[in-house]
């Protein structure tokens, strides 16, 4: 019996049979100044999407809602951890919009011109986001987290005439200074920078360069007499560009359209999240990521609902702060990532079974596996089962979910660990590298078989790296570089990077498999594996262990866990050192860096950790690295 909901099947089927009208039918949801003269236009590795047509997403954003009523909605709730709050209404978020419009106007910036946002997640950036897409201008918007070298390479590259920034955000009690480090970025090599613009929010003296740049009221003021209207633009004219995580290489810089990419978001937001102009809807993540600009920014307010933007961290000032917001502000869709549930999970079950949560509808999950057992925790635990917890998967490449369980459209059983199914207008298949198509229940590398509204159109600056990193491997096909395989209903499961699979004698086994086994046993708080060479096996599995509050490292312990995964798992997996730590190495979006424990295993360097959240989690997997290698000679 088929599992899936039968709408889901039938929205599936009908993409299928003629995508095209599909993908217009979808994109008649949304305004458009003038019509398309054709959906799709391919020249390998370069699509087209509703070619001809003029738009502008940030009028769609906002203009268009306040047109037809609904200008008194509330349309961003602004919040930081200090507790101050902002609320505007999308006649007021318009009104900010429009003048800061003005003003980038006012500086000789238009159509084209690229701008650098280095800000927190606060109102004027948001709303500079908006003021830069409404000009036909592109933003890179880069992590307020990132250091110098990583916001230099980006500004860099982006060829931007403005940087954006504040003098500082703030971050679990502290400030960190952002407008000197937007100093240091442009030490040294050329750019193209003209005017740095700094948001002055705290007492504190902040450097100015006085030929170069502006306070916020000065930026403010050059918009005297410009107009903050919106540009009318080409449906594939860039909107954005916005680097990958790097959670595997050096981060990849993409290209989002006006056109397809405000088609693939908001259609997605209905399908995908069942997103409603009634709906307070909260992602937790961060502007400088994809999921801030798809799901804080862009689709909630294509939709016409509210959403919320926090600044700061989901555990402070104390561990039930996310609980909190969602409580005090109504939130009814919430979307936050694995690495927070499991850092909430970290503090016990308390802080988070003292908020009201009854307004909440559903919660989404997205950015690495949700491991089962984090999933329960939310599910049954937090949630008493009451509403569904729902994985799904994209990248920063594809703009908006591809793999997901479309609560909009119509929920299918959710199966813990699996992403779950394609989502309309989604056709994917799982190959060899070789590119030959694997039976259901084999495990292989996920492709994305036709290209897709809201797919990245290219890699700003390096096309040919666009064709062939994710056109060129397997031919016709989007390569995911993601390790999968499709069961029986067409779920998907992810098990990990295709290139982080672990040999063990003939199998392969996930990353992602063996780090949920460690989270199956209840001392484990977060677990990070990599396979080593071993000349008998292939690879064994080496493992970097995070401790649950009130649990200390043993070796009874350690016994305990590799047990615990050969239970799981079986006999193969072989788990050769269980390497406790306090830390892993993440990067700043919260995923694991599955690579920097490969090199530390292996005593190489890590090559590029410029977008890694804590250098010293590297030195700390080191150094607990050499304590089990002496370990293991003493013994
Ligand atoms: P990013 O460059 O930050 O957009 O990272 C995209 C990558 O994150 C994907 O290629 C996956 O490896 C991983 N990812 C995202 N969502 C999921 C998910 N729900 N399950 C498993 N992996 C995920």
């Amino acid at each position: 019996m088929d599992v899936v909901h039968p709408s889901v099947r039938r929205a599936q089927a009908e993409a299928t049979a003629d995508p095209d009208a599909f993908w217009a039918k979808a994109a008649s949801e949304l305004p458009w100044f003038s019509p398309w003269s054709s959906v799709f236009e391919a020249e390998p590795p370069s699509f087209r999407w509703f070619v001809g047509a003029e738009t502008n997403m940030a009028h769609n954003c906002l203009d268009h809602h306040v047109a037809n009523g609904a200008g008194g909605r509330a349309a961003l709730v602004a919040l930081n951890e200090r507790g101050e709050e902002r609320v505007f209404t999308y006649a007021q978020l318009l009104h900010e919009v429009e003048r800061l419009a003005a003003s980038l106007r006012g500086l000789g910036l238009g159509k084209g011109d690229r701008i650098t946002i280095y800000m927190p997640v606060c109102a004027e950036a948001i709303a500079l986001m908006l003021a830069t897409v409404r000009i036909g201008a592109i933003h890179s918007v880069v992590f307020a987290g990132f250091g110098a070298g990583a916001l230099g390479d980006r500004i860099r590259a982006s060829g931007s005439r403005a940087v954006f920034t504040a003098d500082v955000t703030y971050r679990k009690g502290t400030d960190v200074r952002l407008k000197e480090i937007v100093d240091d970025a442009l030490l040294g090599d050329p750019h193209e920078v003209e005017h740095v613009v700094a948001l002055h929010r705290t007492a504190a003296p902040m450097p100015m360069t006085e030929t170069r740049d502006l306070s916020w009221d000065e930026f403010l003021a050059r918009g005297e007499g410009n107009s903050g209207g919106y540009t009318r633009v080409e449906s594939n004219e860039p909107a954005y560009i916005l680097a990958t995580s790097g959670t595997t290489a050096t981060p990849k810089l993409t290209v989002h359209a006006h056109g397809g990419y405000q088609v693939g978001i908001s259609s997605m937001a209905r399908w995908c999240y069942g997103m409603r102009p009634d709906d307070v809807w909260w992602a937790t993540s961060d502007i400088g990521w994809v999921v801030g600009h798809s799901y804080i920014v862009y689709a909630p307010l294509l939709i016409g609902c509210t959403t919320v933007a926090y600044e700061g961290a989901i555990d402070y000032p104390a561990p039930d702060a996310m609980w909190r917001i969602i409580e005090r502000f109504g939130v009814t869709g919430l979307f936050t990532s694995p690495t927070a549930v499991r850092a909430l999970m970290r503090y016990g079950d308390e802080p988070a079974l003292g908020a009201e949560l009854e307004l909440l509808e559903r919660v989404f999950c997205a950015g690495e596996v949700l491991n089962p057992p984090a999933w329960e925790w939310l599910q049954r635990t937090v949630l008493g089962d009451r509403i569904p917890v729902i994985d799904h998967w994209w990248q920063t490449e594809t703009g908006a979910p591809v793999i997901g369980n479309p609560y909009g459209i119509g929920l299918s059983p959710v199966k813990p660990g699996s992403a779950g199914v394609p989502l309309p207008g989604m056709e994917v298949s799982v190959r060899t590298p070789e590119g030959e198509r694997l039976p259901t229940g084999e495990k292989g590398i996920l492709v994305i078989e036709r290209p897709f509204p809201s797919l990245t159109a290219t890699l700003w600056g390096d096309p040919e790296r666009y064709g062939n990193d994710y056109w060129g491997k397997i031919e016709g096909a989007y390569f995911t570089g993601d390790s999968t395989h499709i069961d029986e209903d067409g779920y998907v499961w992810f098990a990990g990077r295709a290139d982080e699979v672990i040999k063990i004698a003939a199998h392969r086994l996930g990353s992602i498999e063996v780090e949920t086994a460690f989270l199956k046993h209840k001392a484990v708080a977060e677990a990070g594996v990599t396979g080593r060479p071993d000349e008998v096996r292939g690879e064994v599995i080496s493992a970097f262990v995070a401790l649950r509050q009130g649990y200390e490292p043993s070796s009874e312990l350690r016994d305990e866990l590799k047990a615990t995964v050969r239970s799981e798992l079986g006999a193969l997996a072989v788990i050769a050192d269980v390497n406790f730590v306090e830390t892993l190495p993440k990067t700043r979006s919260g995923k694991i860096m599955r690579r920097v424990l490969k090199a530390v295993v292996l005593d190489q360097q890590p090559g590029d950790i410029t977008t890694i959240e804590d250098e010293g989690s590297v030195v700390e997997a080191r150094q607990a690295w050499m304590d089990m290698k002496a370990a293991i000679s003493d013994e």
